[in-house]
Order: structure tokens, then C-alpha cells, then sequence
């Protein structure tokens, strides 16, 4: 039995049309759309070639309807200047991602959600809400996957494909959900997190949460949740130097250009000291890169815990796509490229073979 909506989240996922998918499969479109609505279904082998087209395993096609992300739920970052293609595409790698943490979901018990919903008053002030609720006071904050993981969030790695797409974050039957790409900067990707949390924080799916206001209201929470006030007010002269602010991104391990954008918020650089440190990180390559920066990606410790508790108990993440209905490789894409390394030490085989239903995470 072929599922109908399951062709055509794959297709999506593809980035097809459904030009594309009847050519590549060598059907005609009006058969095609037949078998997505459900009018008519496809023979076995007319099947192995819609799959094959697809590059989806044919048992991904047999199971139950997929719960997909709710399109008017995602705060998109440049949905202006992305195709709509492009964001279906997203879209469905991203419900693929909450497919698989259905799964787990079923296996391990996760933190539990703790992400308030603020939409007053401004986006600084809620950053310092969210600090002080879950007790980071004005600290740098930490490992940003980590952070939001333990407090509820599920984190999945974007596709490559997707680079255009940058990130993005939904709710989902009250799970919040972010979506990273692998594919910026250490301290890109954790600025990301931080505006993506800002998008979960204070634009719910019943709110407005795209749209120029949206982004700018994410990206100053993000901006005062990783710099806090007082810390950099404590830390950055006024006036500072390009040098020492591209040695004081460190402390909150934030890009140069961050920092920069985050002291002329503050008052600690006129319109025009901006301007000229600006001009002169975009000269050194810090508008696009961050020379010198930090090496190691955040990525999730969830799914490093999950993938080594099951590698322990004997099932391997190949196991787990067959089990979805995906290609490893399609699976490991979500992963933030988690399960070569945990392959690679042989799965912390130490544990031995105890059923642990439980992941206790601490960040
Ligand atoms: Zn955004």
C-alpha cells in the first residue's frame, strides 16, 4: 500500500516539481497526480521508479500519513529572496526531522519543554526574562544546542542543500523545533540558535512570526541574549579598537561583526566608530568569515546520547533510518554529522548492554 502524501513529501523534499518527478520517473504528470491524490495507485514497479527517482527507499512510501510542519507556523529568514520551492523543501526535510524524533520520543524520555512564550514588552528585555527563568543570570551564554536542547527544544541539522535557508524554528503539538545549518561559522550557527529561540519565545504559530519586524525582534533578542547588557557594558571600552573587539568576541563567543553591531546598540561606538571598525572587519574578511574564530560546531548532545545509548544496546543508525523509511544518508543529514563519530568510537560500548529508556541531560 502506498501512502499518497508520502510521494509528495518526498517530492518536495527533492525540490521537484511535478514536471520533474514524471519525467525523471518516466510517468505521465496526469498519472502522477493521480497517485498523490489518491485517485488511482501505482502499480509495484511504477512505484520503484517514482522511488528511485526520488532516491527514497520504497518502504518509505508504505508507511502511515506524515504530520507535517505547519507552513504558516516557520519564522523563514529570507523567504523574499527564496523560492517557494526552496522553502517546501525545507519544510519537508524539517517534518522528516520531527519524524525522527517521534521515534525517539518513543524510546527515551526527553527534557521536558521549558521555552515561555513572551510577546512584551521588547525583545531585550524578554532575552533577560528567558535568562533569568532559566538561571543563567548575565553569564556568557553556553553551548547554545545544549542549551536549548535541555529545556526542551529538538535540534536538527539542516541539509546542505538548503544553504539558502540558514535555519529556521517551529512549534509542533507543543514541542518546540529548530532547524540549524552546519554550513556558517561556529559563532554564526550560534547566533542562529539564540534568534531562532527568540523566534520560539515570542512569535508562537499564532502569532505573526515572519516578516522584516519579526526578523529584526529575533535578531535583537538573539543579540541581548548572547550579549547581555551589563557584560559588555563591564568588559568593551568605549570606542574600542577592531583589535579589541575581535579579541572580545571571545567572551561570548559571538562574530566580530556581532559584537560590533551589539556596542553601537549599547552606546559603546558613535554611528561613525561603527562605521570605520565595519569598513575595516569587512577588509580582514570578517563580514563573511570569522578568521581565527572558534573550531568546534555546537551541535546536539540529545541525538549524541540517543545514537550511543542505542549503539549500546545493538542498534545502529542504519537501523533507525531502515526503520523510517529513509536512506542513511538522508538521516544522517539531520544529525549534525554525529553518527560517523559515534560509529567511530565503537559507540562508548563500555555501557554494556543495559536498557536505558532514560536520558537524563544536564547542560
Ligand atoms: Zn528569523
Amino acid at each position: 500500500m502506498v501512502t499518497p502524501s508520502r510521494i509528495t513529501l518526498a517530492r518536495k523534499r527533492r525540490g521537484m516539481t511535478l514536471a520533474d518527478l514524471s519525467e525523471g520517473a518516466r510517468i505521465s504528470l496526469q498519472s502522477l497526480s493521480n497517485y498523490e491524490t489518491g485517485r488511482t495507485a501505482p502499480r509495484r514497479a511504477t512505484m520503484g521508479r517514482i522511488a528511485e527517482a526520488l532516491d527514497f527507499p520504497e518502504a518509505f512510501f508504505e508507511g502511515p500519513d506524515l504530520d507535517e510542519l505547519p507552513a504558516d507556523g516557520i519564522s523563514w529568514r529570507a523567504r523574499s529572496k527564496t523560492s517557494a520551492r526552496k522553502l517546501d523543501a525545507a519544510r519537508a526535510a524539517g517534518t522528516l526531522g520531527a519524524v525522527l524524533y517521534d521515534w525517539i520520543d518513543r524510546r527515551f524520555r526527553l527534557p521536558a519543554t521549558d521555552v515561555p512564550s513572551f510577546t512584551k514588552p521588547d525583545p531585550e528585555t524578554v532575552a533577560g526574562m528567558v535568562r533569568t527563568r532559566w538561571g543563567l543570570g548575565t553569564a556568557p551564554a553556553p553551548n547554545m544546542v545544549h542549551l536549548i536542547e535541555a529545556h526542551g527544544v529538538r535540534a536538527v541539522s539542516l541539509a546542505p542543500d538548503y544553504a539558502e535557508v540558514d535555519a529556521f524554528a517551529v512549534w509542533r503539538d507543543g514541542t518546540p523545533f529548530v532547524f540549524l545549518s552546519t554550513m556558517k561559522t561556529v559563532e554564526r550557527g550560534r547566533f542562529d540558535a539564540a534568534h531562532e529561540l527568540g523566534h520560539l519565545v515570542m512569535h508562537g504559530s499564532d502569532r505573526e512570526c515572519s516578516g522584516p519586524e519579526a526578523e529584526r525582534q529575533a535578531n535583537d533578542f538573539a543579540s541581548a541574549f548572547l550579549m547581555p547588557a551589563s557584560s559588555v557594558l563591564g568588559h568593551m571600552p568605549r570606542g574600542a579598537h577592531v583589535d579589541q573587539i575581535i579579541e572580545g568576541r571571545s567572551i561570548w563567543k559571538v562574530s566580530a561583526m556581532a559584537l560590533t553591531y551589539r556596542m553601537h546598540d549599547l552606546g559603546l561606538l558613535t554611528d561613525w566608530q561603527y562605521r570605520s571598525v565595519c569598513t575595516e572587519l569587512s577588509k580582514r574578511g570578517y563580514r563573511t568569515d570569522e578568521p581565527q574564530g572558534m573550531k568546534k560546531r555546537e551541535t546536539s548532545q540529545i541525538l549524541t546520547k540517543v545514537f550511543q545509548a542505542l549503539w549500546a544496546n545493538g542498534v545502529r543508525p542504519a537501523a533507525v533510518a531502515s526503520e523510517l523509511g529513509m536512506s542513511s544518508e538522508e538521516m544522517s543529514k539531520m544529525l549534525f554529522g554525529l553518527t560517523a563519530s559515534i560509529a567511530d568510537s565503537g559507540g562508548k560500548r563500555t555501557e554494556g548492554h543495559a536498557q536505558r529508556r532514560t536520558l537524563s541531560l544536564v547542560h
